[in-house]
């Protein structure tokens, strides 16, 4: 569909050369193993870690692991939610908040 698209003639003027998946590439099945084998994720995941006290609750609210010594776990996993920004600073904030914390408890 993309290609049906960029092929109109409102694009002559602007359409360079197709570099992926490439002229090649023309089958459903060669589109098929194209993508199977080239797609990645941008996805931003976070939150399989919960924070709380609860039964479903990974770490408590200094990050460490429930029923584990000597573990806490700090990066995004832990966010509640998906931030409505970019997460890498935030994952830093989160990181420099337990430094803090483990350093207060040595
Ligand atoms: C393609 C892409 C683009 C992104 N662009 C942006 C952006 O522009 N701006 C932004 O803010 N965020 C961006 N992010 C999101 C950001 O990179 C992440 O949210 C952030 O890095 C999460 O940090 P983290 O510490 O939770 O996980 P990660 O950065 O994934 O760190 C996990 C670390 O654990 C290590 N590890 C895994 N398993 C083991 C193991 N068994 N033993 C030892 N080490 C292990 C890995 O090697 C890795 O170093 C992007 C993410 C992706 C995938």
């Amino acid at each position: 569909m993309m290609r049906d698209i960029l092929a109109q003639p409102a694009f002559d003027g602007i359409r360079g050369e197709e570099y992926a998946p490439g002229k090649g590439v023309v089958s459903d099945a060669e589109l098929d193993e194209y993508i199977r084998n080239d797609c990645n994720s941008v996805y931003h995941p976070v939150g399989t870690c919960k924070m709380g006290s609860d039964s479903m609750a990974v770490v408590d609210d200094e990050l460490r692991v429930h029923g584990l010594g000597g573990l806490r776990v700090v990066d995004a996993s832990i966010m509640p939610t998906l931030t409505s920004g970019n997460t890498n600073a935030p994952t830093i904030m989160i990181a420099e908040k337990a430094a803090d914390m483990i350093r207060a408890a040595a």
